[in-house]
């Protein structure tokens, strides 16, 4: 597998072809973006420690039975994937109130709700990822019915098997957000990454965040944070 040309600049990756047309190339930058790009900076080895999160996750994901787009790790900061088709949604699982949510409705942050909350945002950066409900995403084209109960059913089942992942490394799975794309057959798979740029994790006995919030809120310590969740990963590798 040869790595060849740049697909995708985003903020925060970049996508690479390769000479194997169902295999791209993720590359994790070091920066971070937050409040729909509006705010911006530079944290040295971020894109590190977030390959190889996201990679843990992914590879733990995959051998629970969730098809994901992840081959495998080529270096410290890129990893081999399938190419995707992307479905333009994003689908939010929240198990505790935090963030948008908690603005909205306010209600204080770290509520844990009656059951687990879904949000369907269109994504789409120029209307600023809006919230869209099951019937405008199939309305608009994105997605059939079938599609949209396959893709609840897997965020379903990758909160179960995440909750189980990080409740005994004493991490509050707060929220995170998941993608979704098609493979070569147009199988629906899960995309992108699963990270503390994409997730809200606190310390389980301090609420300390773990997460991007330490970016948005300026906070202070963000790699530090993000490489605690990263080590308590590992501390599994070593029971
Ligand atoms: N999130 C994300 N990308 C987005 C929007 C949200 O990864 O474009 C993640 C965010 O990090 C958090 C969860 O989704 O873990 C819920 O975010 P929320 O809707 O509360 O929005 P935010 O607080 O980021 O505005």
């Amino acid at each position: 597998m040869v790595k060849q040309s740049l697909i995708f600049d985003g903020n925060e990756k970049r996508v690479y072809s390769t000479d194997d047309p169902a295999t791209v190339i993720f590359h994790f930058k070091d920066v971070a973006t937050a409040f729909n790009n509006v705010k911006t900076a530079y944290f040295p080895e971020k894109g590190i420690v977030n390959n190889k999160i996201s990679a843990y996750i992914f590879d733990y994901l995959q051998r629970n039975g969730i098809h994901t787009h992840y081959i495998a790790t080529l270096n410290e900061r890129e990893q081999l994937c399938r190419k995707s088709e992307n479905i333009p949604l994003e689908v939010v699982v929240r198990n505790y109130i935090a963030g948008s949510l908690a603005d909205r409705l306010a209600i204080e942050e770290g509520t844990k709700p009656s059951t687990v909350i879904y949000d369907l945002n269109y994504n789409n950066t120029e209307l600023g990822d809006p919230l869209i409900n099951d019937t405008q995403a199939v309305a608009l084209g994105i997605v059939s019915f079938d599609d949209l109960k396959y893709i609840y059913d897997t965020a379903h089942k990758v909160n179960s098997l995440l909750l189980e992942l990080f409740t005994p490394l004493k991490i509050k799975l707060v929220d995170f957000k998941l993608e979704f794309g098609r493979d070569t057959d147009g199988t629906i798979m899960l995309i992108d990454e699963i990270s503390p740029d994409t997730s809200r994790f606190w310390d389980a006995d301090t609420d300390k965040r773990l997460d991007k919030d330490r970016f948005r809120h300026d906070l202070g310590y963000i790699v530090a944070s993000y490489k605690e969740v990263l080590d308590r990963l590992m501390s599994r590798e070593n029971k």
